[in-house]
């Protein structure tokens, strides 16, 4: 009776996220406006290759998003020498989001690096495929007391476990993946940044995870989650969590 009632209380918090997978292959080298790992940023004409204002070097381009709802690519570099966590007190520009809107090939201007990249990710073309989400217990907010409430009475102990169950019983993603939209997966605690024009909670964005077959790494077997300001497009926050 209990479960039924869990698993009411879950179906309205699913949301659709896109997965986006990795497949190693030199096709990805090049740009272009496709989501990608590593190879050549997608860049337009005036744009050059960032560095990091703390070490010097040239920043690493992880990988970039192709947002087909709001027609946009996003664009991921980050210093592997400072190692960012995303914190309030790190200088700006050790990692940087470009934001393009409407990315079209004949736009494409190709920036290269002056130095060899011993950090540039494995190219990786990705697959896109919808999946539900959930919240994860700690992302339970007020609004979801209920469900809580019920899953401490039915295993005080550990009621996360509860939760878990309920999540594989409504067949939503139950594992890291790199993800563009939904709800974030936190190793850590939760952290929500706020928006630094307008102080208001920011959105949760797009979270890179740790991928073997892009060759990326974040700390021991972390993620990078981006959040954003829902009201200042081009405002994002990153934080780094690792185990
Ligand atoms: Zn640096
Ligand atoms: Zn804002």
């Amino acid at each position: 009776m209990c479960r039924e009632k869990i698993d009411s209380l879950l179906r309205p918090l699913v949301k659709k996220a896109i997965k986006l997978e990795p497949r190693a292959d030199d096709e990805a080298s090049v740009a272009s406006c496709e989501s990608k790992f590593g190879g050549t940023p997608y860049a337009e004409v005036g744009d050059s290759w960032p560095s990091c204002p703390t070490c010097k070097k040239e920043l690493t381009f992880v990988n970039q998003i192709h947002d087909e709802l709001e027609q946009h690519l996003f664009v991921f570099y980050y210093c592997n020498e400072c190692s960012p966590w995303g914190l309030g007190d790190e200088q700006k520009g050790q990692w940087e989001v470009k934001l393009y809107n409407e990315p079209k090939t004949e736009r494409i201007a190709e920036i290269g690096r002056n130095s060899h990249d011993e950090y540039s990710p494995t190219p990786c073309k990705v697959t896109a495929s919808f999946v539900d989400v959930h919240p994860d217990w700690e992302g339970l907010d007020s609004a979801s007391r209920e469900l809580s409430d019920l899953c401490c009475k039915i295993n005080d102990d550990s009621p996360w476990e509860e939760y878990e169950e309920a999540v594989e019983r409504a067949g939503c993603l139950n594992d890291y993946a790199t993800l563009l939209g939904g709800y974030p997966r936190f190793v850590q605690s939760e952290s929500i940044p706020t928006c630094p024009k307008c102080n208001t909670d920011m959105k949760f964005y797009a979270q890179v995870d740790s991928e073997d077959e892009a060759n990326i790494m974040w700390g021991d077997v972390g993620l990078v989650y981006f959040f954003r300001c829902s009201e200042h497009k081009n405002e994002f926050k990153m934080e780094l969590q690792c185990h």
